[in-house]
């Protein structure tokens, strides 16, 4: 079984408010929201990083979910975030898109 969290929370193992699914993408609130909507967009296919990604496609898909609740919930201004690697800013290893909205945001970023 995988010890991944994100992997965990894509199989139902641990619970999640899950906002958008579909063959290959997952869609869930972030625990610990940084803004109004704070949604985090992962495949369901585990990689690590967006340079382990096997293809361009998955990616694609990933951020286009992202677009698309963002659409759902009437946002026309918000912020996709990639951390890639711990220096970053990254903590979980299985890659992820964090849909940011609901508020003014400032840049650049910290
Ligand atoms: P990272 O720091 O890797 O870019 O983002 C990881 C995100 O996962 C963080 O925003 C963090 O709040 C969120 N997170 C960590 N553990 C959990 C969890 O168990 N459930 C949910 N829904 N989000 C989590
Ligand atoms: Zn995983």
């Amino acid at each position: 079984m995988s010890e991944c969290l994100f992997c965990k929370i894509v199989e139902g193992k641990v619970p999640s408010r899950k906002v958008l699914e579909d063959d290959e993408v997952f869609a869930f609130e972030d625990i610990a929201p940084r803004a109004p909507t704070h949604v985090l967009v992962v495949p369901k296919k585990h990689f690590d990083k967006i340079a382990d990604a096997a293809e361009p496609g998955i990616v694609g898909r990933v951020l286009l979910g992202a677009a698309r609740v963002a659409r759902e919930r009437g946002l026309e201004h918000y912020r996709l975030v990639v951390n890639n690697g711990e220096e970053a800013g990254q903590s979980v290893f299985h890659f992820h898109v964090h849909l940011l909205g609901g508020r003014p945001m400032s840049w650049p970023p910290g």
